[in-house]
């Protein structure tokens, strides 16, 4: 249970959009879990709370930090009935979420993939259609330490290979076919736009 729950509410942060120099870096690995690292990941938590419609993960770099750590929280909706079984990583994961994972990284991809609808809280109005392996083994360590060893599939697999490619920065609408990438780059240079504007006045 992440310590927010218990005490003050931590104050959201601003998600930057494609454009933003930190989402296109490759992410440096937690070396500890400091202080500063439990407050981020408790800050990126309320920060995909509060954008809770479309936010099942969220990964450093969107909230300009390149450091390995994502925020995960793909538990089904309750009247949501499940296309297929639960993996051993949704049961086992499922009910701990939220979750923060620390340097967490794919070690095994199935062979079979399976194509499925995405969008991104940092592409804002984009979607596309991605292809990906059905099932990872992930491994990562909770922000106590505890290492996680994990076959995932379904919602969890998707989530965790998104929020990954983040940390290697990689979006997903690098993944989507090219005629996709087309109609998404009014926007997507839109958005551009506007964190390069961000950042001049800083
Ligand atoms: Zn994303």
């Amino acid at each position: 249970m992440l310590d927010f729950l218990k005490s003050e509410r931590p104050k959201r942060l601003r998600i930057v959009q494609n454009g933003h120099p930190a989402l296109r870096q490759k992410s440096s690995p937690v070396k500890e879990v400091t202080a500063e690292v439990r407050r981020l990941a408790e800050r990126m938590l309320v920060t995909m709370q509060e954008n809770d419609v479309v936010g099942v993960g969220l990964a450093a770099p969107q909230v300009g930090v390149n450091l390995r750590l994502i925020v995960v929280d793909t538990r089904p909706d309750e009247d949501s009935l499940p296309a297929e079984p639960p993996s051993p990583g949704e049961v086992c994961l499922n009910p701990r979420m939220p979750l923060a994972l620390v340097n967490p990284e794919i070690t095994w991809v199935s062979p079979e993939t399976a194509c499925c609808g995405e969008g991104c809280l940092s592409l804002p109005g984009v979607r596309g259609e991605v292809t990906r392996p059905a099932r990872v083994r992930l491994h990562a360590t909770t922000l106590d330490g505890e290492a996680i060893d994990a076959d995932c599939g379904g919602l969890l697999a998707r989530c965790l290979q998104h929020e990954i490619d983040h940390l290697d920065g990689v979006l997903f609408i690098d993944r989507t076919p090219d005629e996709q990438q087309k109609a998404a780059a009014t926007l997507l240079k839109r958005m551009e736009k506007f964190e390069l504007k961000q950042l001049a006045q800083r």
